[in-house]
């Protein structure tokens, strides 16, 4: 449930209404925009009388939210949710680009990459240094190695890390790391997002393998339910019935969440086609279907990389996607944001 206030609510009566609301055990989320006040409400709103909210002065509306997902809900918090990333942001109208290889390797790779990726303009580092590898026998990552040499990169450069966890038990690790990813075939692990609810860093999710958008916003649910509401969406390609690529990019989903949530949204077309080549084409669509920023796989030797190297960008071609991205922005800015 929503309740609209009117433009400069009485204090006062601001405090009432939130003590009468608390009274009936429900968590109220407050969302000032620029020209009015929404309280979000969670819990059981089905004992709540509209008609009684309706008698506070202050209250201009009242709307029953019908989906399942509250604090991930545009209509509980209109305004676009803006999360510090290094010095910069993600959301809000900038756009974030997260480079680097599939794993960390070794040090002189990831520090190579690193600075690649910084001179052709990344604002934030990738690398797994705990990798989900389908095959048991594949390479499974440095682990603690790996977020070491990350933490090297980031000195070095001064790229926010990006990296992902796969178990909560291996959290002692990310201590230092500035954005934590959680990775396709964990977006519904329901027991690892109840965790990250109860850290304060930003969370990159990643839509499942077989997910729906409503799944997605749930398992984003999950984490800010648990108090953590810094979680970037992350549309990284879905399973089809077409074989052509690694899996099928939903460019869909990007308009279609912009809608429904406040969340910023990346997109991965390193994961979602599996080819490098058809990463700067589907890069440049997802910019143009409204996205918050691109999370791209970037190796100085891709021939040799331990994993994902037939999707990975040479550092030459990520300095072009990027130069391609700069001069794509304003345009970009000038016609999708406003058409919202
Ligand atoms: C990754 O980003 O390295 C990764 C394994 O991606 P996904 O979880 O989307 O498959
Ligand atoms: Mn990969």
């Amino acid at each position: 449930m929503i309740i609209i206030l009117k433009p400069d609510p009485d204090p006062t009566q601001l405090e009432s209404l939130q003590s009468w609301l608390r009274s009936r055990d429900l968590d109220i989320h407050m969302s000032q925009g620029q020209t009015s006040t929404i309280m979000g409400l969670v819990g059981d709103t089905t004992v709540v009388d509209i008609g009684q909210i309706r008698m506070f002065d202050i209250v201009e509306d009242v709307k029953r939210v019908q989906e399942p997902y509250k604090k991930a809900n545009r209509k509980f918090h209109p305004q676009d949710t803006v999360i510090p990333l290094g010095e910069g942001t993600i959301g809000g109208g900038s756009f974030t680009l997260i480079a680097g290889p599939c794993s960390v390797e070794s040090k002189e790779q990831i520090l190579v990459v690193a600075q690649e990726v910084k001179r052709a303009g990344a604002t934030a580092l990738r690398g797994g240094a705990y990798k989900p590898r389908t095959s048991p026998y594949a390479f499974q990552g440095m682990r603690e190695e790996g977020i070491a040499l990350l933490l090297e990169a980031r000195a070095a450069t001064g790229l926010p890390i990006v990296t992902e966890l796969m178990d909560a038990s291996d959290l002692g690790a990310f201590e230092h790391v500035d954005v934590i990813q959680v990775g396709a075939r964990n977006m519904q692990n329901f027991a690892l997002l109840k965790v990250l609810g109860k850290i304060d860093k930003p969370i990159l999710l990643k839509r499942g393998l077989a997910a729906t958008i409503e799944e997605l916003l749930m398992s984003a649910e999950y984490i800010m339910a648990n108090g953590n509401e810094q979680v970037i969406l992350c549309e990284r390609g879905i399973r089809t019935f077409e074989v052509a690529t690694r899996n099928t990019l939903d460019l869909s989903a990007i308009p279609v969440l912009k809608e429904l949530t406040h969340l910023p949204i990346i997109v991965d077309p390193s994961h979602a086609t599996g080819v490098a080549r058809y990463v700067r084409p589907l890069s440049l669509a997802a910019l143009a279907a409204g996205a918050d920023g691109l999370i791209v796989e970037v190796h100085n030797d891709p021939a040799h990389a331990k994993c994902d190297g037939a999707q990975s960008l040479t550092p030459e071609a990520f300095s072009e996607l990027s130069d391609a991205i700069a001069e794509m922005l304003p345009i970009v800015h000038k016609a999708v944001i406003p058409a919202r």
